[in-house]
């Protein structure tokens, strides 16, 4: 058998898919068999002998994708958002009815973005403040990001772990000026035209912060992360959420 890996692309004319496929044909060792947007049958990617399936589409067609790619025994790699707690539920669910297949969701695939919230739950149990700012283009329909959300989740469990207690805020102002708490963090969204996609962490205790900062500039940025775990998702049988444990293990 060839270790040459057979790549298919669901949502391969959307932006992220069109740049996904370009990826795929300049690695080595991969190769691009199938490409499929609206329109398209999923059988396309079996007539083709698919192995792995990479999905940029919309929430609303995802989880027929992996579904058929599950049934079909095809390992499958998902960029698409919207997975909230409810629908990895389901996505675990019918993981585990489909045990030697592997499957990744990833809702953040740049690794430099990945390494910044590991940073930041690293430092966070170590200041009194930590604050985030996500900073995004204003055709962004959700807010706060989805990395912003799972940023904070990531501090508040590392603070939780230790023995860091509540953060100073002595605001008394009735004005919406602080941002929205996620699991007692507050997130801050900027929208204004021209920037792409940016976030500050801004840690603090008395008479010293500490600022880490991602830019995400182009999506050329998620490549590296999405064929690292288009390489690893035959190995992975089951669902993996992100891509922390395979930055990990290529370390
Ligand atoms: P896009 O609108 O440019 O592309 C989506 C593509 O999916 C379109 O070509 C559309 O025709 C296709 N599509 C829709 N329904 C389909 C179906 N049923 N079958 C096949 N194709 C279908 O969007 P985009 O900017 O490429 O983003 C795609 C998704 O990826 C979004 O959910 C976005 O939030 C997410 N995203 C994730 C990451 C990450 O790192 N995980 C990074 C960027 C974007």
């Amino acid at each position: 058998m060839s270790d040459v890996i057979r790549v298919g692309v669901v949502g391969a004319s959307g932006r992220m898919g069109s740049e996904v496929s370009r990826a795929v044909q300049d690695a080595t060792g991969l190769e691009l068999v199938a490409r499929v947007d609206v329109g398209d049958s999923l059988d396309d990617l079996v007539r083709a002998g698919v192995q792995v399936v990479v999905d940029f589409t919309v929430p609303a067609a995802v989880l027929g994708t992996i579904r058929f790619c599950l049934d079909a025994g095809i390992h499958c790699v998902v960029g698409t958002s919207g997975f909230t707690g409810d629908r990895l539920a389901e996505v675990a669910e019918l993981a585990a009815e489909h045990p030697a297949v592997g499957i990744i969701v990833a809702p953040n695939f740049g690794i430099g973005a990945v390494l910044m919230m590991q940073f930041a739950a690293k430092a966070a149990p170590f200041f009194q403040s930590v604050e985030i700012i996500e900073m995004h283009h204003p055709d962004k329909v959700d807010a706060p990001s989805g990395t912003a959300v799972q940023t904070a989740r990531l501090i508040a469990a590392a603070r939780a772990r230790s023995d860091a207690g509540p953060m100073p805020d002595a605001t008394a102002s009735g004005w919406e000026a602080r941002g929205s708490l996620v699991d007692g963090v507050r997130i801050h969204a900027v929208r204004v035209r021209g920037l792409v996609a940016h976030q500050e962490v801004i840690l603090g205790s008395a008479g010293e912060t500490l600022v880490l900062r991602h830019d995400s500039l182009d999506r050329a940025s998620f490549m590296p992360g999405v064929l690292l775990a288009v390489r690893a998702v035959r190995d992975r049988p089951g669902l993996t959420v992100g891509i922390d444990d395979l930055l990990d293990q290529s370390a």
